[in-house]
């Protein structure tokens, strides 16, 4: 199974310029006092995984650019890349970048529209369709207080389990009949 091992971002919210967050480890923990921008590397995930900007706590795309929440941006484009490494050591690049509000997607460095560029990311489990697979600030709450059957429902859509419940219903049936 994949794990993402390392994000590059280029004059993405709080980081100006290329920098480097991680090496991740599979497991791995970002700690950091109020306002350092833990929730802008999820915001980072987000946006390299094909989310829109109405998820991403801006209005527009154009908004992620350093600088661009005090009205001066320091670019007109910005990037993130999500290094995924798999259980042999190999690495998949998935890049998304934008030059104001339009994107480009990339994988391995080479230009793939955004369908192609889901489809990679699911090929190496990265399933950016399921909601909730990231847990935002304040939602760990609202998916406790969900009832039980739509918290099922939430898990077989990350598990993507329920592509596979009429199938799993009708085998229940026949062998309930025999
Ligand atoms: P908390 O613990 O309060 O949840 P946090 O560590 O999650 O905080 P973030 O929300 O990730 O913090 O980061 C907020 C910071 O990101 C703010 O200081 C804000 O100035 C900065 N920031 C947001 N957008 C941009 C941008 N476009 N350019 C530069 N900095 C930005
Ligand atoms: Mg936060």
């Amino acid at each position: 199974m994949s794990y993402l091992k390392q994000i590059d971002v280029e004059n993405f919210k709080s980081w100006r310029g290329k920098q480097i967050i991680g090496p991740f480890l599979r497991f791995s923990c970002i700690i950091g006092t109020n306002g350092s921008g833990k929730s802008n590397v999820m915001d980072a995930i987000s946006f390299a995984t094909g989310e829109r900007s109405s998820s991403l706590r801006v209005k527009h795309l154009r908004d992620l650019i350093h600088g661009a929440h005090v009205g001066q941006p320091v670019s007109r484009s910005a990037t993130v890349c999500l290094t995924y490494c798999n259980d042999e050591e190999e690495e998949t690049q998935f890049s998304r970048s934008i030059t104001g509000d339009s994107s480009e997607y990339r994988v391995n460095e080479v230009q793939v529209n955004l369908s192609q560029y889901l489809r990679q990311l699911e090929e190496i489990g990265i399933i950016a369709k399921a909601q909730n697979c990231l847990v935002f600030q304040g939602t760990v709450e609202s998916i406790a207080l969900k009832d039980p059957k739509e918290r099922t429902k939430m898990f077989e859509s990350i598990s993507q389990s329920r592509e596979l419940s009429s199938e799993y219903e009708q085998k229940k049936a026949a062998m309930l009949r025999a």
